[in-house]
């Protein structure tokens, strides 16, 4: 066991939300350390990354992180042919999401924070006016580490803070399997500039597929259902293969192979501190379960509570309890439905009555809904436009 060591604020996990929580901390003067047990943050790049333009303004996120842009939509759905909608102007962006992560350790770094590659936090305790956690790094070494504030940034694990207790709801959690690709040129360009998305029963039963994608040569397809207990549902990978097989993709080269899950309760109505412990990002429901994503969502939570924290260390721990409401406020109520929306929509898709109502979702999109209109319903989660009385027969809620 290493020597005691101290800083401010120390952040368990090296994400997106863990790294801009860092750099936000580092560049109000805080002394920062980010530990995760990756050695290297362009490896076990699990996530298909794609983002709305939106958000890849906000965050000013540089090319080197977009592996390619979009500007359209393909949709498969039960019926052969597939609906396609296309804008003028790019809608947003794949990340490469190792990349991502390497440019915000490079911000952070550079602003000052510190990163510890190799390492997790085991376990930790208050003590003092902080907490001491304890550090498990290469063989097996221990180091025990000071900090006044500790962050969860863990992601979907919630290593340190724990499944929500069961009065916040239940968790909701879906398992995706992607593969990188490398295809010839002609057959990247058929999927370039698109997300395209396969939806129904016969593709994924209670979940839905894709291809993305990257840079020139190269696809991203997989595969995402939402867990549900009371059927048994067959194996990712063979849904996968599937996939593979009906989109003729068989000759590929397989690149890599990753994937995750997602998991948050649909109210998020856990508890986002304990004591000197703060949940960030998915560690605190941020992954939204409509499109499965959630890197926007995640970074959202770390500009919430980049200058709260300031505050407390400051001398003013009380402003903490702004952060749940303000996380709340800053995702909106449309947040919340779309949760529940996701729930009724992935979990009903099981059978013909399922595709027959997705077929006329489908069908009413396709007459009267442009590219950017679809992606103001897939990631502003603008419900409203269909009307609210229309909705629950539209998605499948009755
Ligand atoms: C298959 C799949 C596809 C997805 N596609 C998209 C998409 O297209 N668009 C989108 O926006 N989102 C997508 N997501 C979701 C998105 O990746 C997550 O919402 C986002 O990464 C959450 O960021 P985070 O920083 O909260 O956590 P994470 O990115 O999960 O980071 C958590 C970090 O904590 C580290 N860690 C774990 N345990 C410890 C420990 N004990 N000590 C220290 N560190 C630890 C992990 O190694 C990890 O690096 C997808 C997710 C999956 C699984």
């Amino acid at each position: 066991m290493s020597d005691l060591q101290a800083c401010d604020v120390l952040i368990a996990g090296a994400g997106p939300a863990g790294l801009l929580l860092a750099r936000l901390l580092a560049q109000g003067g805080v002394s920062v350390l980010v530990v995760d047990p990756l050695w290297d943050l362009r490896h076990g790049a699990f996530s298909s990354a794609a983002l709305p333009l939106e958000a890849v303004r906000h965050f000013q996120l540089p090319e080197q992180v977009q592996a390619a842009h979009w500007q359209g939509w393909e949709l498969h759905g039960p019926g052969e042919e597939p609906y396609r909608w296309f804008a003028e102007q790019s809608l947003g962006a794949v990340l490469d999401f190792g990349e991502l992560r390497h440019w915000l350790a490079a911000q952070a770094q550079a602003a000052g924070a510190r990163l510890q590659l190799g390492w997790a936090v085991r376990q930790w305790q208050a003590s003092g006016c902080g907490a001491s956690a304890s550090l498990r790094g290469p063989g097996g070494v221990e180091q025990i580490q000071h900090c006044r504030w500790l962050v969860d940034a863990t992601g979907q694990r919630r290593a340190l803070l724990g499944d929500p207790p069961a009065a916040a709801g239940s968790l909701v959690s879906g398992e995706g399997v992607e593969w990188l690709l490398q295809v010839p040129t002609p057959q990247w360009q058929r999927w370039a500039h698109r997300l395209s998305f396969m939806l129904g029963s016969s593709w994924v039963p209670q979940g839905y597929g894709w291809v993305f994608p990257m840079q020139c040569g190269q696809l991203k397809l997989g595969v995402c259902r939402l867990h549900d207990g009371r059927r048994s549902q067959p194996p990712l990978h063979q849904l996968l293969r599937g996939l593979q097989q009906r989109l003729e993709l068989e000759g590929a080269t397989v690149l890599d192979r990753h994937g995750g899950l997602i998991r948050s309760t649909i109210r998020r109505r856990e508890p986002h501190q304990r004591g000197v412990l703060l949940g960030l990002g998915d560690a605190v429901s941020t992954g939204n379960l409509l499109g499965g994503e959630g890197i926007r969502h995640a970074m959202a939570s770390s500009e919430v509570l980049a200058p709260l924290l300031l505050e407390a260390l400051a001398g003013r721990p009380g402003r903490l309890r702004r952060y749940a409401p303000r996380l709340k406020r800053r995702l909106g109520w449309r947040w919340s439905l779309s949760g529940r929306l996701a729930r009724r929509t992935w979990l009903g898709l099981h059978s013909p009555a399922g595709d027959q109502r997705l077929e006329r979702l489908l069908v009413g999109l396709q007459q009267n809904r442009s590219a950017e209109e679809l992606s103001a319903l897939l990631f502003d989660y603008r419900f409203e436009r269909y009307g609210l009385k229309a909705l629950p027969y539209l998605l499948g809620w009755r």
